[in-house]
């Protein structure tokens, strides 16, 4: 077997905290990804998903353990690798154009060369008539269209995606997601396989082959599930449900230590590893008016509702309504 294009063995990562103490952000994570992989980290905010990107591309060192490109250490940034953050990122200063070809500015390649190289992504990312225009005349969809042509203007064989569908709209996000899923199965593009780390159970479903969980304070990895479901995959599916709800009753069972089991798990998955969790737990901080706010949202709600149909129901994000509920 080839060595993985990305690879974490026994993270770890701690930063100096106010008191300078050291808080333990991750915790002896290890994971691959291997070429035409789609992996998925999914965990709730705050549980280390950016800060173990950040060490996999290399643009924070790892406090312990290593950080690999096909098996073996490397300097700088991960040389196969580009990223899109959540949050455009792009230079407002700079048309659609100019902002694609900042990669490319450090390169060896010439100005005709270079401009070729940003006309060919912006065909394949759908920017066709967008080259002169400004970051700020854009949609959010449509800047985020252009972070994700600049990751790609390099020719990546890998793409890290911190949250990258979740600051749109739901249909703009559902759009972008299904395009990301086609430019990696076409043969044609540099592209073999994406990192995406995200907080959505269904998008993890919706586009990997592989899932991580990863389990808050410090973050770890919970446990892994492959994901041998057919593309397109069909959201309503039996299948496809069965594996949301599997994921979500073992974050559930995390986070909620004394929650009842919702249903019995699928046959074919094994249950996930015990954890050591910490003796005691710190109460999450929320606003107590929140808490409030969800005693009365109970109040009326049908009794048994999961935390998961809850947070739907409400529009919040899972991990926050489970810090919520735990509070
Ligand atoms: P996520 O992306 O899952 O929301 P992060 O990786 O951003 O989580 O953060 C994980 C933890 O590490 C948080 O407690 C956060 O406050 C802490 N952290 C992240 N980056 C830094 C930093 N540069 N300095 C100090 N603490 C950090
Ligand atoms: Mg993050």
């Amino acid at each position: 077997m080839n060595p993985p294009i990305a690879e974490a063995v026994h993270l770890t990562k701690t930063f100096p905290d106010a008191t300078g103490r050291e808080l333990i952000a991750v915790t002896d994570f290890s994971l691959r990804v291997g070429e035409g992989e789609w992996v998925a980290l999914l965990g709730q905010s705050g549980s280390g998903k950016s800060t173990i990107l950040r060490c996999l591309i290399g643009l924070t060192p790892a406090t312990s353990g290593s950080v690999l490109c096909r098996g073996r250490p490397f300097c700088g940034v991960h040389p196969e690798a580009s990223m899109v953050f959540q949050t455009f990122a792009l230079f407002p200063w700079l048309t659609v154009e100019q902002n694609i070809a900042v990669p490319l500015l450090s390169g060896e390649l010439s100005a005709p060369e270079r401009k070729d190289a940003v006309h060919t992504v912006i065909e394949l990312i759908g920017l066709t008539h967008y080259h002169e225009a400004y970051p700020r005349e854009l949609s959010g969809g449509m800047r985020q269209r252009v972070a994700i042509a600049r990751a790609l203007v390099s020719k990546p064989g890998l793409l890290f995606l911190d949250e990258a569908f979740s600051g749109l709209d739901v249909l703009t996000g559902e759009n972008l997601r299904q395009e990301m899923l086609s430019l990696w199965h076409r043969k044609d593009t540099s592209l073999k396989s994406v990192f995406m780390v995200t907080h959505n159970i269904e998008e993890a479903v919706e586009t990997a082959t592989r899932i991580g969980v990863l389990f808050p304070n410090p973050g770890r990895l919970g446990l892994v599930l492959e994901n041998p479901l057919p593309y397109p995959r069909d959201q309503q599916s039996g299948e496809f449900r069965k594996l949301v709800a599997t994921i979500h009753e073992s974050i559930t069972r995390q986070c909620l230590p004394d929650a009842p089991a919702l249903e019995p798990l699928g046959a074919q998955l094994a249950p996930p590893p015990p954890v050591e969790g910490p003796a005691m737990q710190a109460i999450p901080q929320v606003p107590p008016g929140q808490i409030l706010g969800l005693l009365s949202i109970l109040e009326d709600t049908a009794p048994g509702a999961s935390v998961y149909t809850l947070s739907n129901a409400i529009g919040r994000e899972f991990g926050e309504v489970i810090s919520l509920v735990t509070a």
